[in-house]
Parts: structure tokens; sequence; C-alpha cells
């Protein structure tokens, strides 16, 4: 467990000097027990207490770093066991595996590089590519690694339990930082001399749960990956679960590292259901096989959602936005900056195919409704709002379109603004034949 506050209070100073910034010790003792702060911020620690308090302080899980350059891939330093708690911090990577032997490994980078998937404003991609020594060559294991680090700078993870193999690829891109998957009981010795050799992430793999705390308690390096070693889905869970609560609750240290989970299904519908089991209970990293993208969709958009702060609304800039070639003559739309209405409202505006303004009205990321009750997307705020904003002068026709489920703000904004305002359809799929109707398209 943690230290309390109070705890952390009996090892600091006590002279309430507040260098730290805050005014007194007890205070900063609160903030760094919250995670609000830490310790490097007191310059008068003594050592002994910085020993115990940085052991005390340490993330549950350790935050592991892997690739290079834009795409290095952060994992771990989970806080909490349930999302709305706190928030997940680091998003699981979804890794697409393919084999050192495949004649058409060029070919499959190409297309693991092209599954790039955009939805409500998001981009997703595959995290990186995790490379299998299928063949059991060490020479063709290093020229695929090569290959694939030449095709991509995804983040890569190199799988084979043989050390050899595994020198030999990792030396030839040690600089893109891959995972080095998999340390095991037989070879762990060689495998940390490597890790360490071309400074890397290492995975370490047990024949079950306890086995591989025990590996991991046997090894002086801490820039690990774990896995239990399961493969069935249920174990695999329970392992995870148990894992998260280890390390959270009792900060077991053994299980304080990013995980790693492999699926198994054959079926990509499957398949993707167990990844996305595997990232609702804690794998930092999940690698599967199938590149088609109608079902990663499905896997980003879980993750997405996992992995939003539950505290924050997702938003999207407050403005005025063109969609098409807008111009003086085009109808102008309001909604608010909540991320999924902006983007639905503006899927809906583009699909009637006349070249018109989008409102996002700064409602800190709230939706229409939600807005309209807490009193942000009302006459009084959008009228002000309205006359001293710029669309002023970009149209010529001052015809606001809001929402049909707030209809009532339409006179309060009226009187506020000077501008006419049209009530459109209560929901955004009426969008398109409320301009048939109504803006003669
Ligand atoms: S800097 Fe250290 S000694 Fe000074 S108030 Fe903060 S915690 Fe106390």
């Amino acid at each position: 467990m943690g230290l309390t506050g109070l705890a952390i209070f009996k090892l600091l100073p006590k002279t309430n000097c507040g260098e730290c910034g805050v005014p007194t010790c007890l205070a900063f003792a609160m903030a760094l027990a919250a995670g609000k702060a830490t310790l490097s911020q007191c310059p008068y620690v003594s050592n002994e207490a910085r020993e115990a308090l940085d052991a005390a302080t340490a993330p549950p899980i350790k935050l592991v770093k892997m690739g290079s350059g834009d795409k290095v891939l952060a994992i771990g330093d989970e806080q909490v066991i349930f999302r709305h708690d706190k928030t997940f911090y680091h998003p699981t990577g979804i890794f697409i595996e393919v084999a050192d032997n495949d004649a058409n490994l060029a070919a499959k980078i190409d297309e693991i590089n092209g599954i790039v998937i955009e939805r409500v404003g998001q981009k997703y991609e595959v995290d990186g590519v995790a490379i299998a020594n299928a063949s059991g060559s060490a020479d063709t294991f290093k020229a695929a690694a090569e290959a694939v680090a030449g095709k991509t700078d995804k983040a890569i993870i190199l799988l084979t339990e043989c050390p050899t193999c595994m020198e030999a690829a990792a030396g030839a891109i040690a600089a893109r930082k891959p995972l080095l998957y998999a340390a095991t009981a037989d070879n762990y010795e060689k495998m940390v001399a490597v890790a360490k050799k071309v400074d890397a992430p290492l995975a370490v793999k047990g024949a079950d749960l306890n086995a591989m705390a025990e590996l991991v308690a046997k090894i002086d390096y801490k820039e690990l990956v774990i896995d239990s070693g399961a493969r069935q889905i249920s174990q695999v869970i329970a392992d995870q679960t148990q894992i998260r609560n280890g390390a959270v609750k009792k900060r077991f240290r053994p299980y304080g590292y990013p995980t790693i989970a492999f699926t198994t299904e054959a079926d990509p519908a499957m398949e993707v259901l167990e990844a996305q089991a595997f990232i609702s209970k804690y794998a930092s990293i999940v690698v599967l096989k199938t590149t088609k993208t109608e079902y990663l969709m499905a896997l980003f958009t879980w993750r997405s959602n996992l992995y939003t702060d539950p505290q924050k609304p997702i938003a999207v800039q407050p403005g005025v936005y063109a969609i098409g070639a807008a111009n003086e003559n085009s109808p102008v739309y309001i909604t608010t900056n909540f991320s999924l209405t902006y983007y639905t409202v503006a899927t809906e505006v583009e699909s009637t195919r006349l070249p018109s303004y989008l409102i996002a009205f700064d409602t800190d990321g709230l939706s229409v409704m939600t807005a309209w009750a807490g009193g942000k997307f009302i006459g009084e705020a959008i009228g002000p709002w309205l006359k001293d904003s710029d669309i002023n002068e970009k149209v010529k026709k001052k015809v606001l379109i809001i929402p049909g489920g707030v209809a009532a703000i339409k006179g309060k904004i009226e009187d506020l603004s000077g501008w006419e305002v049209m009530v459109g359809p209560r929901d955004s799929s009426g969008i398109t034949s409320f301009a048939k109707l109504r803006l003669n398209v």
C-alpha cells in the first residue's frame, strides 16, 4: 500500500519553508500522497527518508517505453483498478504479428502501415509490428527485423525464446528500441544480457503467474513487461486482474510492470472480441493477427473509450468551421463543442452537399441538452457571442439554425444578437431532409 499523507509527513523536514510550492510540509505530504506532487520538489529530504519515500511513492506500475522517434510507445504507469477511480493513462498498444519467414513480409508491412482509420476527429493506427521467429533461424530473424524496421517507423516486438536469434535481430535494430519477448526460466540470464546490451525493454514470460513473479524477482533489470504465459481467455483475464490488483492494492513489486497478451482465435471477429477483453482487463500490449480494418475499428473505438478521462468530455476547439467551400450565402448551423456531437452534426451537414458554416459553441465539451440544462447553451450565452463573432462578416443573410431540442432559446438569441433563428431538426439525422425542405438544396 502507498503511504498515507501523515506517514509521509513524519519523514519530511517539517520546516514549512514553502520551497516545494505549498506553504507547509503537511500540505506537501498530502499532495504527495494524492499523486499531485513529486518528491523532487522538496530539496531538503534526507537520503534515508528519500529512499523510503521513493519506494512508497513510486507508481504501482512502472512506465516502460519502446520504439523511437514520433512512434515511442509508453505503457504502464497506471494508478487505479477501475477507470472511474481516476483515469487510465497509457492506452494499450495494438500490435499485428507477422512471421519472419513470410514470403510476403514487405506487402504485409505495407498493409499494416495502411491501416489508418479516422473517426470523430481522431486518427487511429496500429501501434506496432510483432515479428515472430517462425523460421527458428537467427539470420532470417535478423533480416526480417531489418526489413520491417526499414518499411515502418512503428514500434517493434521481437518474438523469440532463442537468445542467439534475439541477439542478432535486436542488435540489428537496437536504435528502434524493440521490446524483446521473452525471457523464460530457461533463457533469462542470456536474454537479460541481450536486453542490457541493446538497452531495450524485456518481456518476462512465466509458466504461470507464480512462476512469472518468481522469475521477475530474480531479474536485476527493471525495464520489464510481464506475461503469465496463459493463453486461454478466462485465465488471461484472471491473471491480468490479479496482476493489476496485486500491483495497485498491495504494491507487490513483481506485478508492478506493464503486461502483454496474445490472441489465439483464428476468426477475425472472435479475435477482436478476445483482444477487446484483454484491453478491458488491463493488457498494456495486445498482439493479434488480423489486419481487417472493419474489425480493428471496433477495437480502436473500444480502447479510445476506455482510455478517455471520464472527468473530461472530449471537446473540439470552439469556433466557426467551414463545411465545404462555405461562402457569404452559406447557411449557419450551431451545435456544442462536445466532440461526438460536433462530428455527427458536421457529417450530416456535409452530406447535404451545401457548403455551410458550423459553429462549435463552447460548452466545455457538454452535449446539447446537457449544456442547455446547465446554462451553457442558452440564448443569454449564444446571443451576445453571435453578435460579436466574425461570422457576422462572413455571411450576408444572418440566419442561425439551432438544434430542434432547444427551440426554446430561439427568442432570446434573436433579441440579443439581431439574427433570425431557424429551428432545425431535433436529431442531426434529420439535417439532410431539413436542408432539402427549408434551405431548398
Ligand atoms: S520544501 Fe520540503 S521542507 Fe520545505 S515546506 Fe516543502 S516539504 Fe517542507
